[in-house]
């Protein structure tokens, strides 16, 4: 080894001490190898916001010049792990000191890993990640997000659990009784370096293949050089919109081309255009004027602009009319309201079952809820990863 980086791809505020944790504790770790090595966050947006994709990384060097050497850039240009400790990230992140969507495994080297916190099954997760021209490796830590927030520190042992797998699918950057050894030192919890070693014996390493995964192009767009700025500052206003997608009436309004805000989600409302009462109150209250009046006078959220924050589900009058549902089961940004007009029986069907996943999971205590929290998930995990010792 030279040097090796890994990245924490979070969401801000949310998970950033669980991020900062695992960073740090692979630099302390590095240590007592006789290695050198550095820990530092990039936010996504700044001031750091709830949900939005955030960064933590940690490089390693076994000499100071060598260190040194890297920190000459703004963040690491290629990671030898990847890893995403909320799944929805799969699916790519935006607003991160780059522009446009970024694929998850943007960093990821060849033959390097792509290290997930997830209870979907590893189909699923390779959907979601964007097509790479270079193999590497999805690994799989069974458990549901863990949520250690700016100010929270939940001690579930989801970091010294991706601890114990980093070891094993990245040995040269750290070994696995250097993890231990640090994670005995900072806590007096036996259990957490059982567990360290628990999620190394028990991880999951596939390969994935070059043309493997979300074949779509990215969202990008490209940036103006600073030879076109004009002269003071200049804030345009948003624009009247007009139409409905190029139809007869409706309403559309501008939105902004470049930031789109839909990587922030983890839940979206789907709508039942049959029972809407057509109150408008979805409308006037989403924060980020998501909602397109269709020509019918119906309310359609745009997909691209909704960062999931569940307000609609909250103002809407009508019994299961606006439904958030997990992020996790959609695969575009389509119009729900395009489909509901091609194939309305076929869109009845379709959001009763989404209403149904969505009833489901609160049921059994894995569901999201607005803000990120989700009912009853940590009892949840230690069940279906028996992370407080059930050998
Ligand atoms: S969840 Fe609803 S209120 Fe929130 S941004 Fe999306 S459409 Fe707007
Ligand atoms: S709040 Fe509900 S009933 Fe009212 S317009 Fe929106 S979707 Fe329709």
């Amino acid at each position: 080894m030279a040097v090796t980086a890994v990245e924490v791809v979070y969401r801000g505020i949310f998970q950033k001490s669980l991020s900062r944790n695992i960073c740090r504790t692979i630099v302390l770790a590095a240590r007592k190898e006789g290695k050198i090595g550095t820990a530092f966050g990039r936010y996504g947006d700044s001031p750091e916001r709830n949900g939005i994709p955030a960064k933590y990384f940690a490089i390693v060097a076994d000499d100071p010049t060598e260190l040194e050497e890297t920190l000459a850039a703004y963040e690491p240009k290629e990671v030898a792990v990847t890893i995403v400790v909320d799944d929805t990230l799969c699916k790519g992140v935006e607003s991160w000191a780059w522009y446009g969507l970024q694929p998850i495994n943007e960093l990821t080297v060849e033959g390097g890993t792509v290290l997930v916190t997830s209870i979907q099954p590893e189909e699923d997760l390779v959907k979601d990640m964007h097509v790479k021209d270079v193999p590497y490796n999805l690994s799989i830590i069974k458990g549901a997000k863990s949520f250690s927030g700016l100010w929270v520190y939940k001690d579930d042992h989801t970091d010294v659990r991706i601890l114990g797998a980093l070891a094993k699918v990245c040995p040269n950057l750290v070994g696995l009784e250097a993890y231990v050894d640090t994670i005995a030192e900072q806590s007096d919890d036996e259990l957490k370096a059982h567990s360290a070693r628990r999620a190394y014996d028990r991880v999951s390493v596939s390969p994935v293949e070059p043309g493997q995964g979300n074949p779509e192009e990215p969202f990008s767009f490209d940036k103006p050089g600073w030879t076109k700025m004009g002269e003071a500052i200049v804030i345009p206003g948003i624009e009247v919109g007009g139409g409905f997608r190029g139809g007869e009436g409706g309403y559309q309004p501008v939105r902004n081309d470049v930031f789109k805000k839909f990587s922030t989600r983890t839940m979206r409302p789907v709508i039942n255009f049959e029972t809407c009462t057509k109150c408008t109150l979805c409308w006037l209250q989403c924060p980020d004027s998501c909602f397109d009046v269709t020509p019918e006078g119906l309310y359609d959220s745009d997909m691209e602009s909704c960062c999931g924050c569940g307000v609609c589900e909250d103002v809407c009058p009508v019994p299961d009319c606006v439904t958030m549902v997990n992020e996790e089961v959609f695969d575009d940004n389509s119009s729900q309201h395009d489909h509901w007009k091609r194939d309305r029986d076929g869109y009845m069907k379709w959001l009763d079952e989404m209403i149904v996943v969505a009833k489901s999971e609160k049921e059994v205590g894995a569901g999201r809820s607005h803000g990120f929290r989700e009912w009853g998930e940590y009892q949840k995990q230690i069940e279906m990863t028996g992370v407080a010792g059930d050998d």
